[in-house]
């Protein structure tokens, strides 16, 4: 289930097209560091082989580049993903959905008692929205910081690249969530697991890590364990064995509990950004819900992918990829879509009930334009002359953003 950056093109783990990666840079690199000797020249060296980085948005990826639009949608809930003793784990990665380069994401469960045991992400930074039930997370940062936090419905987390973490049900109802990660290539599976790790170091070198005797070992796992099984978490959480140490910034965001951003006729917006929840640098989610026939208008997004997990309903996305590519899927509840970075696209509820939308984006600020809104913000004979009709054409067409149509 592993999905690595070896598996397709040269694409490095951001994501993106890599125009100055591989050893000719490097080798160019290390020759111009013998000639020049000094750190000013190398880095000028360095800046004019890599570039402007926002250049690499020229770059076509071989993906994007075709004569028709890839597949934007994966059916996550009727995947098989991994059933154990304890709970089910079901990805979606450019494995699953090669579109979706810069995000992947994870539907979970976990029974009562159960543990997706302490890890951690080489690759990724973790966020999640809490669909159903109760969770606790652990988690550590470098500075050897930890917080325990609680979780309901509706709440999020976040926790960056690389800083251990585990995720825990409480009480005794089973509980259910949607990860996202900053990177396409990451896998659930693929992730780096304590108990592997020790499964795997002979038992001397652990005891003069731990300072307690090898014997201490011999019980220990050998395999991943990934699930643990053990009894339902104390209420209120136990301190850990260090004692309290809080980090300056919280990983709990609570979302729903919240009124919406944006209430409208046909629907309403739940966001959280950086700028509401510092330490998620790297991820804006939104709850969105429309009601029956309700469209959130054509836009893009100028500055992140954007990840959809639709938690009920049914929508139709459209994906605009210039050159006359169009391309429209429809998504039930349970499937994930995706749509890349300045990809004009479009979101419309066909079904009978309110759809409910969970979308990530891959970036800590929230932009869009809204075809509304770029048409708005023009004089009419600018539109006259673009579309080849009387100015007066234009006299009913909306003179603000209209981000959610619906009656
Ligand atoms: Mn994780
Ligand atoms: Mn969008």
């Amino acid at each position: 289930m592993n999905a690595s950056p070896h598996d397709s093109d040269a694409v490095p783990t951001s994501g993106r097209p890599n125009i100055a990666s591989g050893s000719g840079r490097r080798d160019f690199l290390a020759g111009m560091a013998g000639i020049a000797g000094a750190a000013g020249l190398l880095a000028a060296a360095r800046d004019s082989v890599a570039g402007d980085l926002s250049f690499m948005n020229n770059v076509p990826d071989p993906l994007l580049a075709e004569e028709e639009l890839p597949t934007f949608r994966f059916a996550l809930e009727k995947s098989e993903g991994r059933t154990q003793r304890g709970g089910v784990a079901k990805e979606a990665t450019v494995k699953q959905l090669p579109i979706s380069k810069g995000i992947a994401g994870v539907s979970m469960r976990l029974e009562p008692g159960s543990m997706r045991e302490l890890h951690w992400h080489a690759t990724a930074a973790e966020w999640a929205f809490v669909v159903g039930g109760r969770v606790r997370t652990t988690v550590v940062d470098p500075q050897g910081r930890s917080e325990t936090n609680d979780f309901r419905p509706g709440d999020i987390w976040y926790f960056p690249r690389g800083h251990g973490h585990m995720l825990q049900c409480l009480g005794n109802e089973p509980c259910f969530f949607i990860l996202v990660f900053d990177n396409g290539y990451f896998s659930e599976f693929g992730t780096f697991s304590v108990s592997d790790w020790i499964g795997h170091v002979p038992q001397e070198l652990l005891a003069k890590n731990f300072r307690v005797p090898a014997a201490t070992f011999e019980a220990f796992p050998r395999q991943e364990v990934y699930f643990a099984k053990g009894a339902v978490p104390p209420e209120p959480a136990a301190q850990p064995l260090q004692g309290l140490n809080p980090p300056p910034l919280t990983h709990r965001h609570s979302l729903l509990s919240q009124s919406p951003l944006h209430t409208f006729a046909g629907g309403r917006e739940w966001r959280v950004e950086a700028k509401d929840f510092p330490i998620s640098q790297t991820i804006t989610g939104v709850v969105l819900e429309l009601e029956a026939a309700a469209l959130r208008e054509l836009h893009w997004h100028p500055n992140a992918d954007e990840w959809h997990y639709l938690l009920s309903g049914r929508v139709r996305v459209t994906l605009f990829g210039s050159r006359g590519r169009y391309r429209e899927e429809t998504l039930d509840a349970g499937d994930v879509g995706y749509i890349p970075q300045g990809y004009g696209h479009s979101i419309e509820n066909v079904g009978s009930d309110t759809a409910r939308i969970l979308i990530a984006f891959n970036s800590g600020e929230y932009e869009t334009i809204d075809l509304s809104q770029l048409l708005a913000a023009q004089p009419a004979d600018v539109l006259a002359t673009n579309f080849g009709r009387p100015a007066a054409a234009f006299n009913a067409f909306p003179k603000s953003d209209v981000f959610i149509s619906g009656d």
